[in-house]
């Protein structure tokens, strides 16, 4: 941790997470000292390449507007980088190298072939016109594409990055390379994209959710839970936890949440889809409309009420350890994270000593990434899969995710300990490639 801390002292998004894996991988590492003679760790922690670039472009008004866009290459080990952009005024190099690093391990435990990646610029696509988003996302690529490639790196969707923005981005990609590849996935349906992929984070979030809750006989049917965000994760672990029987009675942006004891039906779900994703407005409305409680202030959301399942899907260290010791006084067995990182080191800690299933979220949320994966896979064939092929996919996946961290848990003594199985599987599939491949 020193020498992350020495080389990256303003980053402390970045020392969270790698000091919640180097913790992990004590047991791992104890037993393996070939990870420790061929240093691994201090390996894996440094990014193979990061770049950073000036964004110019011009606004409805005619000013010039100038933004920073960044890609970090994590690791190559087991297949091109991949991972997500995010369009966020909060985005610097300490979130974006905290991202890519946890993708790396995620991407090992969907067992598919993807390196980790993460990129974006402190662009905040709120409040800007479709042309606008159109005039950065293509400034954004001019300088981008260059490090592209579907065998070299591979971006898709995260924070304020949608269908639109990859579409956009995607656009500029082929233009500039003269070349239609599956270097983006999110793409849209009509040019190369898969079904289930906007759904896939949140129904996977969900089916860890399952897994997690089976391993002591439990369901959702019932049960109150509580989602924070109404992006694109939130509107599908909604979707998903309502068809197995659980009552969403929450849901917040980065303005306030929302409290709707009724619970969040299909319909005003579908309210929610169009308030955000073509409205492009406020969680206040969905108050307003169904005659909900209202909250400023999105922290709030855990303490509001009693849930029996929490699922953090909106940004990271959105719930403290405050709101663990709430969650954990209102009865609530299960926490799975959407989003990344969503918890802080303290509320991880409040969720283990209490035996709640924690689902962290480069387990929990990989869906994403998995479907990506998926949607890579069809476009190598030339082929497009129909919904249900995809989603046993996904389902088998997630399960699979699951085992892979239950098991490494309990093969170091930690049952029901996700955090240190999923990090100690996902470290060692990378680890091992790493160490065959040499020293590079
Ligand atoms: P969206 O942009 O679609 O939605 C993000 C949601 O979170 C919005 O409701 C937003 O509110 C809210 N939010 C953003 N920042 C904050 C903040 N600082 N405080 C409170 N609320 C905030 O993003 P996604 O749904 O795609 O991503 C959500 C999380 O899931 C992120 O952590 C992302 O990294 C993670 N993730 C996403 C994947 C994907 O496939 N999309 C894959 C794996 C993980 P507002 O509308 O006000 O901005």
């Amino acid at each position: 941790m020193s020498i992350v801390k020495q080389r990256d002292p303003a980053s402390p998004e970045f020392h969270q997470a790698v000091h919640e894996v180097v913790e992990s991988l004590e047991p791992l590492i104890e037993r393996n000292p070939v990870y420790r003679k061929l240093r691994v760790v201090e390996r894996i922690i440094e990014p193979e390449r990061v770049v950073m670039f000036r964004v110019p472009w011009v606004n409805d008004a005619g000013d010039i507007i100038v933004n920073r866009g960044f890609r970090v290459e994590f690791n190559s080990a087991i297949g091109p980088y991949k991972g997500g952009l995010r369009f966020h005024p909060s985005v610097n190099i300490s979130i974006l190298k905290f991202l890519g690093f946890e993708q790396i391990l995620k991407n090992a435990l969907t067992t598919l072939p993807m390196g980790g990646g993460k990129g974006g610029a402190d662009f905040d696509p709120k409040s800007k016109s479709d042309n606008e988003v159109m005039r950065f996302c293509q400034s954004f690529m001019n300088e981008l594409f260059r490090h592209l490639g579907p065998n070299t790196d591979v971006p898709a969707g995260d924070i304020g990055v949608g269908g639109r923005e990859i579409g956009y981005l995607f656009g500029q990609y082929k233009r500039l390379m003269n070349e239609f590849s599956g270097v983006f996935t999110g793409k849209g349906i009509t040019f190369g994209g898969s079904l289930i992929r906007p759904e896939a984070t949140g129904y996977g979030a969900t089916y860890f959710l399952m897994n997690m809750l089976a391993t002591k006989g439990l369901d959702l049917k019932g049960k109150l839970v509580a989602i924070s965000g109404s992006g694109n994760v939130s509107q599908y672990a909604i979707e998903k936890v309502t068809e197995f029987g659980g009552k969403v009675i929450t849901c917040s942006d980065s303005d306030g949440y929302i409290i709707d004891e009724a619970g969040i039906d299909k319909e005003k779900l579908h309210f929610i889809m169009w308030l955000k994703n073509v409205k492009r407005g406020r969680i206040k409305e969905y108050a307003e409309k169904y005659n909900a409680k209202y909250f400023d202030g999105a922290q709030g959301i855990w303490k509001a009420h009693n849930y029996h399942v929490a699922m953090p899907c909106a940004t990271q260290n959105e719930l403290d350890e405050v709101s663990a010791e709430a969650l954990v006084k209102g009865g609530c067995v299960a926490v799975s994270e959407g989003a990344n990182m969503p918890s802080t080191p303290g509320a991880v800690k409040i969720f283990l000593n209490n035996g709640i299933l924690y689902g962290l979220g480069k387990a929990a949320n990989a869906g994403g990434v998995a479907v990506s994966g998926l949607e890579m896979t069809q476009n190598a064939l030339h082929m497009a899969w129909t919904r249900d092929e995809v989603d046993k996919h996904l389902q088998r996946i997630m399960k699979e995710i699951h085992d892979s961290a239950y098991n490494a848990a309990e093969e170091f003594g930690q049952r029901h300990n996700y955090v240190l199985g999923a990090n100690i599987a996902g470290f060692r599939k990378v680890a091992d490639a790493m160490i065959a491949q040499g020293i590079v």
